[in-house]
């Protein structure tokens, strides 16, 4: 790859392996869901330690877990306003109404101020595990189900984080959604997978991802077709294709060395930057277990924020905004209730930083030049 003078703030990092796996595939002239789909399934099963059915987004991933969890319209869904706008549009895809939840200024979903008479109205609950770093699940699950609401995991950013359980199948949960778009932990170009802790709901998630058409998943997986359908359900073409499954497996098999490198980049900012808490707070502790998404970094000064958002664009160095609320954004506006005070304050102070396998270590210092040249003084 050419050596550019642009800092990327993310990106895919792919090699001979990907491309190996995709022209074995184009060769064999199979590319939709099938045998090459399942054997990325088997991968995915083994390293998550539970069944994983994959789709063909992140967004999908969420869409049709909340159809199974019983989710229809009018029903209402308790969900982060701080996240990814892909969590809220899953919700009202299938009708279902938001209820936009504070975070905690860890970026984490905090319940406690959810009005009791809601939390009896709802009927399910998406919990977004914010830049890789887990929430604690087994406390919220046992108030989720106290409260008859289902838990859906939006794990789009922590797929390989092990905070409190070497394997998602170690633990309790009901849905966990991850998401393989360009950017992630893993990549399939653009792909997701479901984890569902009920056998029942396993067997209907591989049925609606291919239209509602029952026992399909079985079939495609020999390259075969379904004649006379049998179909009970709202089903969607939802399904990954051999080809984008082809570059999962290549990065599956890399995922150890791809999760190293995002790991020892936090390091090094960490390392960095907490000689300053004074002036920013980090988002991403220095644990372990967590392999970091994004790399975001809290600014008390919204003067200096803008200093150094003026500075990285001097210098070519891509920076993000993770997240603008959702309940501002146009089309959600009408299920905002309150003011989310820290949802707000967030993104008035936050910046991510560059955080990709790729990202050299010379460029990683003068990420951090920049941003400590521009919050000193
Ligand atoms: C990426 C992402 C999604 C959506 O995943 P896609 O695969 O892009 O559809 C959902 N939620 C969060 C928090 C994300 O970062």
């Amino acid at each position: 790859m050419k050596e550019s003078k642009l800092i990327r703030l993310s990106k895919s990092s792919l090699s001979i392996h990907e491309q190996l796996e995709v022209i074995k595939t184009i060769d064999s002239e199979f590319l939709g869901y099938g045998d090459v789909s399942k054997r990325f399934e088997d991968a995915l099963t083994k390293s998550l330690g539970t069944n994983a059915i994959a789709v063909n987004s992140g967004t999908t991933a969420l869409i049709l877990s909340l159809q199974i969890a019983g989710i229809s319209k009018d029903d209402i869904v308790i969900a982060p306003s701080f996240t990814y706008l892909a969590t809220i549009q899953a919700i009202t895809a299938l009708g279902a109404i938001p209820y936009f939840c504070d975070v905690s200024l860890n970026g984490h979903l905090s319940i406690k101020k959810i009005p009791s008479d809601l939390i009896q109205k709802a009927k399910a609950i998406i919990i977004m595990h914010y830049g890789g770093v887990e929430l604690e699940m087994n406390g919220l699950l046992k108030w989720a189900r106290e409260n008859k609401l289902r838990v859906i995991e939006d794990s789009a950013h922590s797929f390989g984080s092990t905070q409190f359980s070497n394997k998602i199948g170690d633990r309790d949960f009901d849905f966990v959604c991850y998401s393989f778009d360009g950017i992630k932990n893993i990549t399939t170009a653009e792909g997701g997978c479901i984890c569902a802790k009920n056998k029942n709901d396993q067997q209907r998630l591989k049925d609606i991802r291919l239209l509602g058409v029952k026992g399909d998943t079985k079939k495609r997986q020999l390259n075969l077709r379904t004649w006379e359908p049998e179909v009970s359900e709202q089903g969607w073409r939802a399904h990954m294709s051999n080809v984008n499954a082809a570059i999962g497996i290549a990065q599956l098999n890399r995922s150890k060395e791809l999760w190293e490198k995002r790991k020892k980049i936090a390091n090094f900012y960490y390392e960095n930057f907490i000689n300053y808490s004074d002036l920013l707070r980090l988002i991403i502790p220095k644990d372990e277990g967590v392999v970091p998404h994004i790399y975001p970094i809290v600014i008390f000064s919204e003067d200096k924020l803008k200093k150094i958002f003026k500075a990285f664009k001097a210098n070519s160095i891509q920076y993000g905004r993770h997240y603008f609320p959702c309940h501002r954004l146009d089309y959600f506006k009408k299920y905002s209730h309150t003011d989310l005070k820290n949802t707000n304050y967030l993104y008035k102070h936050l910046i991510s930083i560059p955080l990709h396998c790729d990202l050299s270590r010379n460029k990683q210092i003068f990420v951090i030049d920049n941003l400590i040249k521009n919050i000193k003084d």
